[in-house]
């Protein structure tokens, strides 16, 4: 078919110039994109269910009628109809109305409303319910099949959405319209799954008969087939965008000057076996005139840090300059601590940047950037406007799988002046989602550190009744006492940041006053940056035996002759937060202990827990047994995946597609490099950076 023949959006009925703009700023630019804005969920107006059967949180459809109305003045007027239906009182609430509203919905009214059901006040209520006044004589027929519900955007309402799709799709019946089949047929045979214009007829259109719970649980191969596509693009798009950000010119870093071997021979201790073959990768990509795309993973205490400073002085000895960013201030002030000490006896001074540098500390901490200084240490404040770097070679991320790929990509923009684009280096904890390799961190290099520092004896971990604390403190008492500094963390769940401050500050004065000869000190994320350094700065040097903390210690505070670690309600924990707050301690050659305080009336999942962090200190064993425990839905919270939009796919409900990503992408870039391109201008479009960087 000719191109021309392709009917335009302007050739739709209800199309003007107004709606034509708003369909465009959806990204809507043509009728085939129509069928990809698709129904987000469904309402069952198939049935007509008792008033007396409904229960809070139910999506349903009911009929009854008026037996009062009134409105009831209070700081917003509000509009309340209690219907009934024989078999039970039910209350509709709205906000906004107009009197004909109120005229309509008066005593004796036959009413057919849809809603959510809450629980009111006074018994259950609907709010704002769409609803339809029923004439005695007429009743309509209930629908035959599920009403879909659109996105409301573009300033179109429901009605609009249906007539717009409506047409689309009969074009796409009769023929005229056609959708380019992108996926391999094979798969589509292999996965039981529809062709691309048969899902979207589908899902657009519920035809009589279908799986309705598979459809409002978005489960059904119409939309798992459209979620398989999506997923796949933003795979591939990530890889493109990788790949693109490969084909830039980057500064060859090689070796350069002693500062290296320098700060090897400073360096306490010797590199593993595992540190050593991660940097030689690091080394070997950051001489190439591309930019280094790496991925850095290693456990919990595996030594990435060091590995860092040794990619930073390569770039410093080339005469660029690296950047360390950091997720939390807590973690980015334990980089600057750590980079100071290895760094200063090189007379090599780091500049750190936080939000809460201001005034003139910030223009000078710009300007040093600016002017090339070579080491920048700081939070999500490097990325900030006003931030330019002279000559930045190497951008580290520490991101703890918590930063999105905008983010990062936003600190490769901060290069400045020159035309070389920087190597970046991104450090996690294993293991990683599957979902992050998936996406934010597909097309990257990696590399592993699989081995822990020589000398670690493996963490005692016990876990014993909070009903035995005093015993516990005691304990504390002898360690302190024998020289051992020890963490003692407070846990409150879904709490403010006040509350847990407050709830730690308690039990540090409580325990101050049970352990007289022990130095407490208190940190917790209501403190002062100041006040947080000082205290980290006295435990590491040894002025304080004890600390006292919330869980802002969770991630990155390195002190390696803490060796003793109290975690209170430890049931209350997940497992990931466990590992990562136990992994404080065992970072000295000391034994180190933990002590899991638990409530023993905790649950049996608490307790299963609670003995795998007993058996075990492998971050690779408990990510299993966390996914096993929890389900892949509660694992992949809302932090880790929340910076992905998804217009079909659930990264959480969709973990089965996850696994079949990987290789179906490979085939298509192999195969059908073409393909590629059209899946991702289909799903992802020019709205968002990946696509053209
Ligand atoms: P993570 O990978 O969790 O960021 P760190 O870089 O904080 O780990 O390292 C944990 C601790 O181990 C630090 O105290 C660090 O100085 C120390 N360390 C790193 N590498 C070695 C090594 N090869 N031998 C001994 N200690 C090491
Ligand atoms: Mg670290």
């Amino acid at each position: 078919m000719a191109k021309a023949d392709i009917p335009g959006l302007g050739e739709l009925r209800g199309v003007g110039p107004r709606i034509r703009d708003s369909l465009q700023q959806l990204g809507i630019h043509a009728v085939s994109d129509l069928l990809f804005h698709l129904p987000f969920r469904y309402e069952d107006r198939t049935r007509i269910l008792p008033i007396g059967s409904l229960y809070p949180g139910a999506q349903v459809m009911v009929e009854g009628t008026v037996e009062h109305s009134a409105i009831l003045r209070g700081r917003r007027p509000t509009l309340m109809v209690v219907i009934a239906d024989g078999t039970g009182l039910l209350s509709l609430r709205f906000f906004h109305f107009r009197n004909a509203q109120r005229e309509q919905l008066s005593r004796g009214t036959r009413v057919r409303c849809y809603a959510e059901v809450r629980g009111g006040y006074k018994g259950l209520e609907m709010v704002h319910p769409s609803y339809q006044c029923i004439a005695a004589d007429s009743v309509p027929a209930v629908s035959d099949r599920l009403t879909p519900v659109y996105p409301s955007s573009a300033g179109l309402g429901q009605h609009s959405w249906i007539k717009l799709t409506d047409q689309a799709l009969e074009l796409l019946r009769s023929g005229k319209l056609q959708l380019e089949e992108l996926l391999p047929q094979d798969l589509l045979l292999n996965l039981q799954m529809p062709s691309l214009a048969d899902a979207v007829q589908f899902i657009h259109r519920p035809p009589l008969g279908a799986d309705v719970a598979a459809l409002l649980e978005r489960r059904h191969p119409c939309q798992q087939r459209l979620a398989l596509e999506e997923l796949l693009a933003h795979n591939l798009s990530m890889q493109q965008l990788h790949r693109r950000q490969r084909q830039q010119e980057a500064p060859m870093l090689r070796e350069a000057g002693e500062l290296e071997s320098r700060f090897l021979k400073l360096l306490p201790f010797t590199l593993t076996a595992a540190q050593q073959r991660v940097i030689a990768e690091i080394r070997s990509d950051l001489a190439h005139s591309h930019p280094m795309q790496r991925l850095l993973q290693g456990d919990v205490g595996s030594g990435k840090t060091v590995v860092a400073a040794l990619a930073a002085l390569r770039a410093i000895s080339n005469g660029y300059q690296a950047a360390i960013m950091a997720p939390t201030e807590l973690l980015a002030e334990q980089h600057l601590r750590s980079f100071r000490t290895w760094l200063q006896p090189l007379d090599i001074e780091p500049v750190w940047l936080s939000g809460k540098i201001k005034g003139k500390a910030r223009a000078a901490a710009l300007a040093a950037i600016d002017s090339g200084a070579p080491v920048v240490i700081g939070t999500h404040a490097l990325m900030q406007e006003g931030v330019s770097f002279g000559r930045l070679g190497l951008a580290i991320v520490d991101e703890q799988h918590r930063f999105g790929v905008h983010q990062r990509l936003a600190l490769l923009d901060k290069a400045g002046t020159t035309t070389l684009h920087a190597h970046q280096l991104i450090m996690t904890a294993t293991p990683i989602p599957r979902t992050l390799a998936m996406t934010a961190y597909a097309g990257l290099e990696t590399s592993v550190i699989d081995e822990l520092p020589p000398g670690r004896k493996p963490i005692n971990t016990v876990t014993i009744s909070n009903e035995r604390r005093s015993e516990v403190i005691e304990r504390v008492a002898v360690a302190c006492a024998e020289g051992r500094q020890a963490y003692w963390v407070c846990t409150l769940i879904e709490e403010s940041d006040l509350i847990q401050a407050q709830a730690a500050a308690e039990v540090a004065s409580e325990l101050r006053n049970s352990l007289a000869r022990v130095r407490v000190g208190l940190v917790h994320g209501r403190l002062k940056p100041a006040e947080k350094l000082e205290v980290m700065e006295a435990f590491t040097a040894g002025q304080v035996d004890l600390l006292v903390a919330t869980t802002v210690i969770e991630v990155g505070v390195d002190v390696p002759n803490a060796s003793l670690m109290i975690i209170e309600n430890a049931e209350r924990l997940g497992l990931a937060q466990l590992h990562q707050l136990r992994g404080r301690v065992g970072r000295g050659t000391e034994q180190a202990s933990c002590v899991l305080l638990a409530d023993p009336s905790a649950g049996p999942l608490a307790r299963e827990r609670l003995g795998i962090m007993r058996q075990t200190t492998d971050g690779f064993r408990i990510a299993e047994k966390d996914l096993e425990l929890r389900g892949p839905g509660e694992v992949l919270g809302t932090r880790q995946t929340g910076m992905l939009q998804f217009r079909v796919a659930d990264l959480a409900r969709d973990q089965a597609l996850l696994d079949r990503i990987p290789p179906v992408a490979e085939r298509i870039l192999a195969g059908a490099p073409g393909h590629a391109e059209k899946l991702i201008s289909r799903w992802i479009g020019s709205a968002t950076r990946f696509a053209g960087v």
